[in-house]
């Protein structure tokens, strides 16, 4: 029998894997969206229902299968919806599949107990393996007490209890283990995806992402024929302040300029640091009068605005702002980013705070 059940083990393996392929990119969890959260359940229900089509009958209208995994994988992942949703459509398969029998009610109870109880119980323990591994002896509990209510030959009821006991706790601490390996490296996975294209300092888009968005957004422009204005920003005399200050109070000034320039660009427009003292906006759909009027607003309330040290001084700095707009007849992309460096070049030449929008010659 053991043997007999060794596919579902497998389906179970399976879809933790592919499913695993989906959600690593999300934190998934019981504080996801209720919505989400009802889809896994839906989708938990589903699997229980393939384990149960590949079951082992082993009397007349009683089945064996692991259908109590899915339910625990719905209850760890998806919290209580997801395991009594899980719970509700294992019984329609069952009541679909069967009819409306005896077996059939006490399977529907002993599947919506296990979608109630495991999620309650199970919340209070921390590790992933604990959690897997005491829901699967809950689990077997429960199963047997329906198996024990069902079938009244021993010798058969030790059979597959043997098999239901210790395919359903091997699978359990199989899962527990697999599953939190997962949890690690997602989390890490997650953690590295984000530092690829984050600046750590400052939380805007590092200059990876910058030239990754510039590119798909250079093709997009091309395809709608939208305006398109880069503003490039440099802080004047930034090598002053960690001189006066140190390093690490630059740095300090630095987060702030980042967390300033969000604040005055629009919600939109894509904000980076593309080195050390230099930052940049793309302004989307955004022509060279608004690029003007967006830089001249960013420069002074930079100007204007208290950076905050450790101590609780405060600086004053200015930044001097290039601003290129795209013109589809007299230049290509590259053109568009050499055009902001020699703004800034001039804003620099000329007096540093200031913007200075060059056309193209
Ligand atoms: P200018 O007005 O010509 O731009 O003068 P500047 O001093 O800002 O320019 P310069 O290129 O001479 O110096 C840039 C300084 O920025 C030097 C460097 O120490 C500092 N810097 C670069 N990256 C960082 C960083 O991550 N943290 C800190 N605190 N300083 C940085
Ligand atoms: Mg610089
Ligand atoms: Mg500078």
């Amino acid at each position: 029998m053991l043997q007999d059940l060794f596919i579902n083990a497998v389906v179970l393996v399976a879809f933790v894997a592919v499913g695993n392929h989906f959600l690593r990119e999300r934190n998934f969890g019981r504080s996801s969206p209720i919505q989400y959260r009802l889809l896994f359940g839906v989708m938990s229900g589903l699997l229980a229902s393939l384990l149960m089509a590949f079951s082992v009958e082993i009397m007349p209208g009683i089945i064996i299968d692991y259908r109590n995994i899915p339910i625990i994988m719905a209850s760890i992942i998806g919290g209580l919806p997801a395991s009594l949703l899980a719970g509700v459509i294992i019984s329609l398969y069952r009541f679909l599949h069967f009819g409306a029998t005896n077996v059939t009610l006490v399977a529907t109870i002993v599947a919506l107990t296990m979608g109630l109880c495991i999620p309650l119980l199970e919340v209070k323990i921390k590790s992933l393996v604990h959690k897997w591994l005491f829901s699967g002896f809950f689990s077997v509990v429960i199963g047997t007490i329906g198996f024990l209510i069902l079938v009244k030959d021993h010798t058969l009821l030790l059979q597959l209890l043997s098999a239901y006991w210790i395919g359903s706790l091997l699978i359990a601490l199989m899962l527990g283990y697999y599953t939190n390996t997962l949890a690690k490296t997602n989390t890490m996975f997650r953690k590295y995806k984000a530092e690829s294209s984050l600046d750590f300092l400052t939380g805007l888009y590092n200059v990876r992402q910058f030239d990754r968005i510039y590119n798909d957004i250079t093709e997009r422009i091309v395809e709608k024929e939208e305006q398109l204005s880069l503003l490039f920003i440099d802080i004047d005399f930034f090598k002053h302040i960690n001189d006066t200050y140190g390093h690490a109070e630059g740095d300090l000034v630095l987060k702030e300029l980042g967390r300033v320039l969000k604040n005055t660009c629009r919600d939109f427009d894509i904000v980076s640091r593309n080195g050390g003292e230099e930052f940049s906006v793309i302004l989307l759909d955004c022509p060279p009068e608004k690029a003007v009027l967006i830089a001249e607003r960013v420069r002074s309330t930079i100007e204007s605005h208290p950076f905050s040290l450790s101590n609780g001084e405060t600086v004053n700095i200015t930044v001097s702002i290039g601003i290129s707009s795209y013109d589809k007849d007299s230049m290509d992309f590259d053109e568009l980013l050499k055009q902001a460096d020699r703004s800034l070049y001039k804003a620099k030449q000329t007096g540093r705070n200031r913007v200075v929008y060059e056309n193209a010659e």
